[in-house]
């Protein structure tokens, strides 16, 4: 498994003092760490520390296990109303506290402050879609005959385990554990060990809003850390989001332990631009949803499919994203942010390159881009590839960079051909000012989520982010009823209540009909 490469790590004694460490949150307490392995989390735009992350120790992970299964206990027999004032108390603080989340964001991961206060408040939504707890765990009933009711109700799991990517520290975590509270179960999450202090911050609400201790913890770490909560007994449900190689470990070994899995992989999503487009919107569309969070977006534009004759809009494209400000998060007017770390940088301009050499055309080159006084921090600015084929390495591999791979088709069915032959099925989208071919397209696209003139189709709450394919293993969607249905087990009751004596004394043996 182990692909990845983990941030720097230092042991208790090469720590500088100056630089605050990031706490552990179990049973109610924000604790240091015992541990003697530290991640560096530096800032990506200027590379100065910002904290220490822990890798919590086992003795550590085990009391979160042991407090989070002893929680639930109490917390699965608290009132429905009770669990809906926290959640509407939860609500309201972050509002309030966003920006301070935002800070806190743009500080760990970089992307700009704007999009922060966006990444809390797609999050926010969800905590406000949870307020609604009582309606979304209502049951059904049925008299079955005359003196027999059939009922089913949604009953919680138990200790629910969240593992979290980088990419949005708040509204990933926010997509996990209120709903999962909310349901009835208590919670261990993981944020990413690249941008934790959204989570923490998150977890100061919850204790305020009366979430009570034991029912939110949260714990860091690496491989370790997700061992545990793939193997902990009491864990009985885990929500995974980020790269496939993680998520399909973590699956296996989840369900192999008998647990309930979601796990949301990579993506690689397609733009599909109609020549009878409004070419302004699209355009602009097309810039935003492909540079934006520099790329690391999992429902990011990062592939366009020109179909015939709106592939001479090409140089406008170009134009408009050289607009583009490529700078540190805080920077005012900055469009695109420092990727997540010198790796991610190495790995984006290499995928770049490898488009060069497998035939590519480079239009718009963002290597080496050095943003006034960040000259140091990890920064792409907006690349774009031409004449991509299907065959080429920056077609085939997410990149998760601001890079946009931009393919040629003949006719819409030549398009749908290319998104459909793709491993990925997270997101796409059409631009075109046709009922029929958008239509056409929705029907045939096999992919889970569509946007029809809209770039980033991320669905609200109401609804439940459905990503297919390669994008999602698992059955069950994360938020909306899916994620309800995965956070609870249904739990069917037959009742008989004779209204007569029985007077017969004879058993009968027969399958009851
Ligand atoms: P990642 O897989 O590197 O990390 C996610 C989590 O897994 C982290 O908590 C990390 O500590 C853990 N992890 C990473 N490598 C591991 C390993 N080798 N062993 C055990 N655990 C490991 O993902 P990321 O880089 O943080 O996030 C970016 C990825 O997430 C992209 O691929 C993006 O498409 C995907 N993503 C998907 C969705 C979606 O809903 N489909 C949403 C957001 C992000």
């Amino acid at each position: 498994l182990i692909k990845k490469r983990f941030l720097t790590v230092v042991s208790t004694s090469q720590l500088d003092k100056s630089v605050p460490k990031t706490p552990l949150y179990i049973n109610g307490e924000f604790i240091d760490s015992k541990t003697d392995k530290w991640f560096e989390l530096r800032n990506p735009a200027t590379q100065k520390l910002v904290t220490y992350v822990p890798q919590a120790t086992s003795d550590e992970m085990n009391l979160a296990g042991k407090i989070a299964g002893d929680a639930f206990k109490t917390w699965k027999k608290t009132s429905i109303l009770t669990r809906q004032r926290v959640m509407l108390e939860l609500q309201a603080l972050i509002r309030e506290n966003m920006d301070d989340i935002a800070k806190s964001i743009t500080t760990e991961q970089g992307k700009t402050f704007a999009d922060a206060k966006g990444d809390v408040l797609r999050g926010l939504q969800v905590v406000e879609h949870a307020c609604s707890i009582p309606t979304l765990l209502m049951g059904e009933k049925l008299p079955v005959s005359r003196d027999m009711d059939t009922y089913s109700y949604k009953e919680p799991l138990g200790v629910v385990g969240g593992i979290m990517p980088f990419n949005f520290p708040a509204m990933i975590p926010l997509w996990v554990f209120p709903l999962a509270i909310a349901c009835g179960n208590t919670c261990i999450i993981k944020p990413s060990e690249r941008d934790p202090g959204a989570t923490i911050m998150l977890a100061k609400l919850a204790e305020k809003a009366g979430v009570p201790k034991g029912v939110l913890n949260v714990i860091h770490g690496g491989v370790d850390a997700v061992n545990f909560v793939c193997d902990h007994p009491a864990i009985k449900a885990i929500s995974f989001v980020g790269s496939d190689h993680a998520g399909k470990y973590i699956f296996q070994r989840g369900t192999a332990n008998g647990k309930r899995v979601q796990s949301n992989l990579g993506a690689k999503n397609h733009g599909v631009i109609m020549p009878d487009a409004n070419k302004n919107y699209t355009l602009n569309s097309l810039v935003g949803a492909a540079f934006g969070a520099a790329g690391q977006r999992c429902m990011a534009l990062s592939t366009v499919v020109f179909v015939g004759k709106s592939k001479e809009w090409l140089p406008e494209l170009v134009e408009r994203a050289k607009q583009l400000k490529v700078s540190e998060g805080f920077v005012d007017g900055t469009d695109v942010c420092p990727l997540i770390s010198a790796d991610a940088k190495k790995r984006v301009e290499s995928l770049i390159q490898s488009g060069v050499d497998q035939g590519a055309t480079l239009l718009l080159d963002g290597r080496g881009s050095k943003p006034k006084n960040f000259e140091t921090g990890n920064f792409v600015g907006p690349t774009i590839l031409a004449n991509v084929t299907k065959d080429m390495k920056c077609y085939t591999e997410e990149i998760f960079g601001p890079v946009l791979v931009c393919l040629n088709a003949e006719t819409l069915d030549d398009a749908l051909e290319i998104i459909n032959a793709n491993q990925y099925g997270n997101g796409t989208a059409i631009f075109t000012n046709s009922g029929s071919a958008a239509r056409k397209f929705t029907e045939e696209v096999d992919v889970g989520q569509v946007g029809i003139n809209v770039p980033i189709p991320v669905p609200l709450p109401m609804f439940s982010f459905t990503g297919s394919r390669g994008s999602i293993q698992g059955d069950l969607n994360f938020y909306g009823k899916t994620g309800v249905q995965f956070y609870t087990q249904l739990k069917t009751v037959t009742a008989l209540w004779r209204h007569e004596d029985v007077t017969s004394t004879t058993a009968t043996v027969n399958m009851p009909t």
